[in-house]
């Protein structure tokens, strides 16, 4: 009798055993995905060693019961690279896998397998005599005139639009011998493609012929090698890439493109399918299941040799990539939290590019710190692309930042006004001159914190340095790095004003201010609510592109990516808002976002100018932003963060208790740290406090920090966690402990 081993997507990191009907026996081999009984549920698996043979007394296990014969099996590449995975961040094989699989494979419904659809031919050969009865008659005669004209096989959907009638019609017809059925696989990912526009080749200029040279020799010499392709905005990445994959192309390669999920805008995809056409498969979170699946399958196949997604793109099963560009490697969003596998993309496209032996790109105009490390280190090679491309042969300007200090435009004081005067102005302005102005609106700096309205001093911990966060409830600040808690000032702890605020003021209302103040400006809005369609994201940017509106104002989706020759004005309503979050990424994430936003200023001919809106001029970030000065940041940035043993200087992990019951849960995450602290003395340890979104769905969240200094290698704190979790024993029923190797922000 023969059986398998299947990964299942379940937390338990072991393998299933199956019995092999015969008439699966032929397609079982490691990779494939199947579905298999589990208790009174069906789930879909996918197939880690094939062809054992078993003996059956004493067997219990259940039979397969259904095998996916369409989707290739993953490669042998994409099993190794999510054992590791698994390993790595602490999950079971068959979660990994899940990531693996097109998305929403993973329930045992036939929902996303191919489809077929019903494709008629005219029969040449059929009798001479026509049918009876009209619409039958219509059927054959239309039919042969399409024929004739070389239309045929023609859908049954559009036959039968044409000319009326019904399935049993055709078949009938068939049955006489007019026509043949005939089914035939649909791609419903090809039919959603757009079609190519042609565009030209620029002669790259110097600081990008010498960065391809580079890339070039790496992909030559077949090896591992990571860059880091550091450019300012509109220094042309996106070209280096173009290039880099050209190169990949002509050895007959293939690549993975991965872009932030936002960035995938129809002018990025136009860029690539331009000079690739049809080799590239673009992959997005809004696709129906269906239409990943077969796209899923169209890779697997090798139909696509070049892969362009958001972070589960990494995971896609491209055979033998030689080529692995990440854009904007410092995105936030590469990092995936629910559900498990909580890999960070990044890092992943890194270890993938090793095992194959192939060139990774990580590219960015403020690249993260982790990054910058590893570049600094040697591990990476750092490609620097200090200007922008050139006009006419001089560089083109970074635009010019200026301050505008909230503190000195009394006439906001006590109205829920955000725009300064100066802002209006230069607005109105630009849309006069039929140019177009960007808003920023940090959605971040919604977080309750207080602040000073007339100083900007925000409360912070007096041992961690990280702002104090308000919890209304119990009307106290908390930090939730080491868990104390104060009675919310009434004054200013800085300049004794009496005036404490929370931070935050919503696009809706901007939108409503410009309205008052500038009746004639034409706004469009792009926020969680106006993008929440299918599509709606980028039919804004379509608009603001063709020029429909003045402004385009909005939240973090406004500051990336975006290529807008008329755009000359980018004004950002509060540049502190996200600076006091307890995360401590807070600097770098402001810092990026504030360079990132103004780079969409003055992308081609037209000179571009940001004003840069807030109440401490003073800070440090909003300094180095002003200078585009992304050395002096991240300087100070790693100094803080070595003193600190935070990431790069040390790893960090958390572990997160949930729970319906307060003290039962925070108990438990405790008596886990003890366990923790004895296996693993060497590691520090913050927590465990509340987590930053205490209560969640009506569960109490307590989060244990580890912060691993470099010494320590990854794998004992892997067995520490291990060697604690198993002393813990099992968990009450409704408790759970979520384990997030290098976190990202906050939970
Ligand atoms: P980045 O990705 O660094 O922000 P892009 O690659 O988008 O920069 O380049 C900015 C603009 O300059 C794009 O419109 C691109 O087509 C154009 N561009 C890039 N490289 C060159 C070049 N060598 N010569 C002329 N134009 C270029
Ligand atoms: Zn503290
Ligand atoms: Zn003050």
């Amino acid at each position: 009798m023969q059986i398998v081993r299947v990964a299942l997507p379940l937390p338990l990191d072991r393998l299933y055993t199956y019995l092999v009907p015969q008439a699966f026996q032929r397609w079982m081999r490691p990779g494939r995905r199947v579905v298999v009984p589990f208790g009174k549920r069906q789930l879909a698996g996918v197939v880690i060693e094939a062809g054992l043979e078993a003996d059956l007394k004493g067997y219990k296990a259940r039979d397969i019961l259904d095998v996916d014969v369409e989707l290739p099996p993953l490669p042998t590449e994409l099993l190794e690279l999510t054992r590791w995975v698994a390993t790595y961040y602490m999950c079971a094989w068959g979660e990994a896998l899940r990531a693996a699989l097109p998305p929403g494979s993973s329930q045992a419904t036939a929902r996303s397998r191919v489809q077929t659809v019903a494709m008629i031919e005219y029969n040449e050969e059929g009798p001479e005599a026509p049918p009876t009865g009209a619409r039958q008659q219509a059927i054959v005669e239309q039919l042969r005139i399409w024929h004739q004209g070389e239309q045929t096989p023609v859908s049954q959907a559009r036959l039968l639009a044409e000319c009326g009638g019904t399935l049993a019609t055709l078949r009938r017809l068939a049955d006489l011998g007019y026509l043949f059925i005939e089914q035939e696989e649909r791609d419903r990912f090809s039919e959603e493609r757009p079609d190519i526009v042609a565009s030209t080749r620029p002669q790259l200029h110097a600081a990008q012929v010498d960065a391809v040279d580079q890339i070039n020799t790496a992909l030559a010499s077949g090896t591992y090698h990571s860059f880091l392709l550091h450019g300012v905005t509109g220094s042309g990445k996106t070209e280096v890439y173009l290039r880099a994959l050209e190169t990949a192309r002509q050895a007959g390669r293939t690549a993975i493109v991965l872009v932030p999920e936002i960035s995938l805008t129809p002018q990025t995809v136009r860029r690539f399918r331009s000079r690739f056409g049809d080799e590239v498969a673009v992959l997005h979170s809004r696709m129906a299941d269906g239409e990943r699946y077969d796209a899923w399958r169209g890779i697997g196949e090798g139909r696509y040799p070049i892969v362009i997604g958001p972070r589960s793109a990494i995971l896609a099963p491209v055979e033998n990539p030689a080529l692995i560009i990440v854009d904007e490697e410092h995105e936030a969003s590469y990092k995936q939290f629910d559900p498990a596998p909580r890999y960070h993309a990044r890092d992943l496209a890194v270890i993938r590019a090793m095992k194959n032996g192939a060139t990774c790109i990580l590219g960015s105009a403020t690249p993260s710190l982790e990054s910058l490390a590893n570049a600094r280190s040697g591990k990476y090679t750092l490609l620097d692309m200090p200007e922008r491309v050139p006009i006419d042969g001089t560089p083109a300007r970074l635009p010019d930042i200026r301050i505008v200090d909230l503190r000195s435009e009394p006439e906001l004081k006590g109205t829920s006004r955000a725009l300064s005067t100066r802002l209006v102005k230069g607005i109105e302005e630009r849309a006069n001159r039929g140019e177009q102005t960007i808003l920023l609106l940090n959605r971040r700096g919604f977080a309750p914190v207080m602040e000073c309205s007339a100083c900007g001093w925000v409360p912070e911990c007096p041992d961690c340095s990280v702002s104090m966060v308000y919890h209304r409830p119990l009307n106290h600040l908390r930090c939730h790095y080491c868990g104390i808690t104060q009675r919310p000032p009434s004054r200013c702890g800085s300049c004794g004003h009496a005036d404490l605020a929370f931070l935050g003021a919503g696009t809706q209302r901007l939108e409503s201010e410009l309205a008052e103040r500038l009746p004639d400006v034409r706004v469009l809005r792009m926020d969680l609510d106006t993008t929440s369609q299918k599509g709606s994201h980028h039919a804004i940017l379509d608009r603001f592109g063709r020029g429909e509106a003045d402004v385009l104002l909005g939240t973090q989706m406004v500051a990336k990516g975006l290529d807008f020759e008329k755009v000359t004005l980018v004004g950002i309503i509060r540049a502190e808002a996200g600076l006091q979050l307890p995360d401590i990424r807070a600097e770098e994430r402001v810092f990026q976002l504030l360079t990132q936003v103004a780079g969409r200023a003055g992308r081609a001919e037209l000179a571009g100018e940001v004003l840069l809106q807030c109440v401490n001029p003073a800070h440090p970030v909003i300094q180095y932003a002003l200078r585009h000065d992304y050395h002096g940041f991240a300087e100070q940035a790693l100094a803080t963060r070595s003193m600190l043993n935070y990431p790069p200087a040390g790893r960090m992990v958390s572990i997160l208790f949930s729970g319906p019951e307060d003290d039962k849960t925070l108990e438990l995450a405790d008596r886990f740290r003890r366990l923790v602290d004895s296996r693993l003395p060497d590691v520090d340890r913050l927590g465990p406090s509340p987590a930053f979104v205490h209560r969640l769905k009506n569960r109490y969240r307590h989060q244990l920090l580890l912060k691993i200094p470099t010494h320590v290698p990854a794998s004992r704190v892997r067995e520490g966690i291990q060697q604690a979790e198993q002393a813990l024993g099992s968990l009450p029923a409704a408790v759970c402990m979520t384990i997030d190797v290098d976190p990202v922000g906050l939970v």
